[in-house]
């Protein structure tokens, strides 16, 4: 049988060098095993005909029958252009292509009856389409039942590369390889779920025949992407039968009891409670704790942590906590020492300004044991701060600690690695939670402290502002504070910054018995650092800033949130953001603007923040509208992965599944000594293992 990964592209029959090139650069696709896995987005069903009486508003590509009435050649030059006049007999539209254009005219006849596929574009009341693909009524490819319609780029489209095209060399690669296909998959989980062989499904999912089958085809393909990413977690995940051992936290001792029964300021949460549970059955498991903590800002994550601590100092261990900015340091610093320093804990902060002196002072409280808690950055996990026995870490606002910065933590510890808690303030969905963090077990914190009052989002646009300023100064006057938020997005830095800047000035103009500060991405951190403490200070009463503020700032005395160009957010960054108002006593807004002008799936986007507050809910809209790819966590977790055919929106239980026979199958055979084509694919699918360090 024939290595697929080995036959290069340039050899199947119509591709070619030149357009072998092109495919690698444009999608990537560089063997043949590459053309046959890159699968239609979707596909056209031949029942599915569109009429173009029927047309309206912003139209998706459509399949049409009919004739062209006409043909004729239009403009000079570059500006050259074949117009055909085609009619499905309700209406008429323009067909127009600028490339290739006498080939296409000697193609082409007129009142041949033809199916057309293409995007319908509107000007000025008349419908067009722009090289669509044409294929005569009788053909192969109009008579297939469904059409894969193949994503492609602009690039590929301008040098002629169509979906046809591609499916035309998928199909020409298939009559020769087809037979090379091989299975990777375990002959067991194929019996016990009856997935379709690989050689069928990549069959059926090129050239499908009824809907059925395609469906089971499908399934089958998606089965075997979630499988192998599940693999390559889980082959690292402690969770499994030969777990880490971890120190066991036997004792709940002095510390935790009298914080518990003297120093609690308030009654924990049902929630707290029960991921407190949780978290003290790993500890006390004997194996090592690798936890992820999901709890909406405000949801009461600091405490559980600071009562994690307080477990692992009762059992004569040291415990550290990280944040990912000197300010949120500072913060946690702050409210540990004032909860722990009664209990005669001992508390420092270590960050990247920390003096030398007190480098010194913590490097020998580390190394003899009476520094208790280290509260810090990413500065603590640097080589050389040593701890005597670090029993656990805890990672605050887990972004940038990937899964690396994870496994060396392991390392501060010389026999047994430390117990971790990751706390997020990210709403994951559950699909995309066991997908970048397999290795992780998952506690929720699904319950807000008594007495919040929810946070009123509102709607509004450019032409209200003033009256949007008027509330503002409202707030101003009842003596809170105000953020007032600008998009900053790389690709129109420029533009960004200017409005920034506009916006900073037409608030100093509204609001000149306040003093306002400004932040943004590109200022050196001593300078944010302080522009932000004079408003968390409340020496200003206004912060104007780009989305810098998202992560854990806690300023309670600020009521009001206003972004700007809010259509521009993403839907969970949206409430990254809100959650910095909302955390005082006072009524809180926020105020998302936009343009009156948006696109009507954009209002619904935005009119679900001024709905719901619930991150979880709001997190699978934005999964299913934007992908895993663009959400928060995803690239936060350090784990790669690119799904070509499953959805993680739509595929649940195909990825508990996969997980679940991962699990099993790695519990049975944690080698894959038994299966040598499973793990020789997994090796090729993910070349560097996700754990960089495993503890040896
Ligand atoms: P986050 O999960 O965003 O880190 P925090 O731990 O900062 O949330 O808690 C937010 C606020 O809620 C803090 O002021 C904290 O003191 C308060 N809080 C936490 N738990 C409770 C509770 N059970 N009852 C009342 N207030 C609470
Ligand atoms: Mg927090």
């Amino acid at each position: 049988m024939k290595n697929l990964h080995e036959i290069e592209l340039m050899y199947v029959k119509g591709v070619g060098p030149a357009r072998a090139k092109l495919l690698a650069e444009e999608l990537d696709l560089k063997s043949v095993h590459d053309l046959l896995r890159y699968f239609p987005s979707h596909y056209l069903d031949r029942s599915n005909v569109y009429k173009i009486r029927d047309f309206a508003g912003d139209m998706p590509s459509v399949q049409l029958r009919g004739r062209f009435i006409s043909f004729n050649v239009i403009g000079e030059g570059a500006k050259t252009r074949l117009v055909g006049l085609f009619t499905d007999g309700t209406s008429t539209m323009e067909v127009v292509w600028f490339k290739r254009i006498k080939q296409l005219r000697e193609l082409y006849k007129t009142g041949n009856e033809y199916i057309v596929f293409g995007k319908p574009q509107e000007f000025n009341g008349r419908w067009s389409m722009a090289h669509p693909e044409v294929d005569p009524v009788n053909s192969s490819q109009a008579q297939a039942e469904f059409r894969g319609i193949y994503p492609l780029t602009e690039k590929l489209r301008n040098r002629g590369v169509t979906s046809r095209l591609l499916y035309q060399w998928i199909q020409n690669a298939l009559a020769v390889y087809a037979p090379s296909i091989p299975e990777t998959l375990p002959a067991e989980i194929l019996a016990q779920y009856r997935f379709m062989g690989a050689r069928d499904a990549i069959l059926t999912v090129h050239k499908p025949t009824e809907a059925e089958t395609l469906r089971r085809a499908r399934e089958r393909l998606k089965f075997e992407e979630l499988f192998y990413l599940q693999l390559n977690i889980q082959r690292y995940s402690t969770r499994r039968g030969g777990a880490v051992r971890g120190i066991p936290f036997l004792r709940i001792g002095q510390f935790f009891n009298s914080f518990y029964s003297e120093m609690l300021p308030f009654p924990l949460t049902g929630a707290q409670k029960r991921v407190l549970k949780e978290i003290r059955a790993d500890l006390g498991s004997g194996r090592q704790m690798n936890r992820l903590l999901q709890g909406d800002v405000g949801s009461g994550k600091t405490i559980v942590a600071l009562m994690t601590m307080l477990i692992a100092l009762d059992n004569g261990t040291q415990a550290c906590i990280m944040a990912p900015t000197e300010i949120l340091a500072t913060q946690h610093y702050e409210s540990m020492r004032s909860m722990a320093a009664p209990l005669g804990i001992n508390v420092r902060l270590l960050t990247g300004s920390t003096k030398k002196k007190e480098r010194d002072v913590i490097a020998a409280e580390l190394a003899d044991g009476s520094l208790h808690i280290l509260v810090g950055t990413h500065a603590v996990i640097e080589e050389n701060v040593a701890f005597r026995n670090l029993g656990l870490a805890v990672i605050d606002e887990q972004h940038r600690f990937g899964v690396v910065q994870r496994a060396r933590l392991w390392g501060k510890n010389s026999s047994t690695p430390p117990h971790v808690l990751v706390m997020t303030a990210t709403p994951i969905p559950r699909t995309l939670a066991m997908t970048v963090y397999g290795d992780l077990d998952v506690s929720v914190i699904d319950e807000l402290p008594p007495g919040r009052k929810p946070i009123t989002t509102l709607l509004r646009f450019d032409d209200q502002r003033q009256a949007v300023y008027r509330s503002i100064g409202k707030q101003l006057a009842m003596g809170h504070q105000v953020y007032i938020v600008y998009p900053l997005i790389t690709e129109n830095e420029k533009l960004d910054l200017r409005s920034l800047e506009e916006g900073y000035e037409l608030i100093c103009d509204t609001f000149p018995s306040y003093r306002v500060t400004y932040v943004h991405g590109k200022m050196k951190p001593a300078e944010k650092d302080y522009q932000m403490k004079l408003f968390a200070e409340n020496e200003a009463q206004i912060l104007v800033s780009t989305t810098v503020i998202e992560v854990g700032v806690n300023v309670p005395n600020a009521s009001t949130m206003v972004i700007e160009n809010a259509e521009r957010f993403g839907l969970s960054q949206l409430h990254q953001l809100r959650g910095r108002v909302g955390r005082g006593a006072a009524q809180s807004y926020c105020v998302l603007m936009s343009k009156r002008k948006i696109g009507a799936d954009t209002r619904k986007r935005l009119e679900l923040m001024t709905r719901t507050t619930d991150g979880f809910e709001i997190a699978e809209a934005d999964l299913k509208t934007r992908g895993p790819g663009d959400l928060e966590g995803t690239m936060q977790s350090g784990i790669p992965f690119d799904l070509r055919i499953a959805n993680l929106a739509t595929d649940g239980q195909l990825v508990q599944l996969a997980r679940d026979c991962a699990e099993r199958l790695l519990d049975a055979d944690p080698a894959l000594a038994a299966h040598p084509a499973l793990a020789s694919e997994l090796a090729r699918l993910y070349p560097r293992p996700v754990d960089l360090s495993r503890i040896s």
